[in-house]
């Protein structure tokens, strides 16, 4: 066997562990942007539950701005009705009358208006209630999904790590020069770097190779690279 054939037999095992090195890797980069994901949909969803929150504080606001409201007109009322015995002519005490009344109109629509906001209140509270309990859901699912991915990213560094002691095993043996033109092009080649010649094309990237390229292949002197996509050729023998 040619030299050059057997360097291309161990590149072929490294190539085969270089490939899911690669899948492995690439899976591994999104982990973290699928973590960051997950942490960011559990901050909006707290964040909903806060604007309901406040939602219900500035009502719980306005309906002790309202009561407060209340009892001073109606203290306001009292302080009046005291006064209608001591006046001393009947225009003022129609003029006393008169505003005990407005008081007390006043006093009708607040009352009314303190009931609207209750029942707001009432409705806002269930929905900070539901919404809790939505998120205790969700927190519980996110923590599940979190240990997962967690989980998977270590069995990935695993194999990762495992990969790449195979792959530096399968090229130990293989000339340094070629090693490093090899290892050059699975960075630049989503960790394909060997290309098997079909008919007159390169199996990895489709073009038709000069009819010189295919030649030197063929007699198997050197390692040839594709002149579009820079990965190795070889033949299979038949
Ligand atoms: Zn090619």
């Amino acid at each position: 066997m040619e030299k050059i054939k057997i360097e291309i037999e161990q590149l072929k095992k490294a190539q085969d562990l270089d490939r899911d090195l690669y899948v492995s890797a690439e899976r591994l980069k999104e982990i973290p942007l699928e973590l960051e994901a997950l942490k960011q949909k559990l901050e909006s969803e707290k964040n909903q539950l806060k604007e309901l929150e406040g939602t219900l504080r500035t009502l719980q606001l306005k309906q002790k701005e309202k009561e407060l409201e209340l009892g001073q007109k109606e203290a306001q009322i009292k302080k009046l009705d005291s006064q209608l015995s001591q006046v001393k002519t009947n225009k003022e005490y129609s003029a006393l009358q008169q505003e005990i009344a407005s008081l007390k109109a006043d006093n009708s629509l607040l009352e009314e208006d303190i009931l609207k906001i209750l029942e707001e209140v009432e409705a806002a509270q269930e929905e900070v209630r539901k919404e809790k309990e939505r998120l205790k859901l969700r927190e519980k699912d996110y923590g599940i999904l979190e240990a997962e991915l967690k989980e998977k990213e270590k069995r990935l560094q695993e194999s990762c790590e495992t990969l790449k002691n195979q792959r530096q095993e399968s090229l130990s043996q293989v000339d340094p020069e070629i090693r490093s033109a090899y290892d050059a092009v699975v960075q630049k080649r989503q960790g394909i770097a060997l290309s098997k010649v079909t008919g007159e094309i390169c199996g990895a990237c489709k073009m038709k190779l000069r009819a010189q390229v295919l030649n030197e292949v063929m007699m198997g002197q050197s390692l040839v690279a594709c002149e579009n996509c820079s990965r190795f050729l070889y033949i299979e023998p038949s």
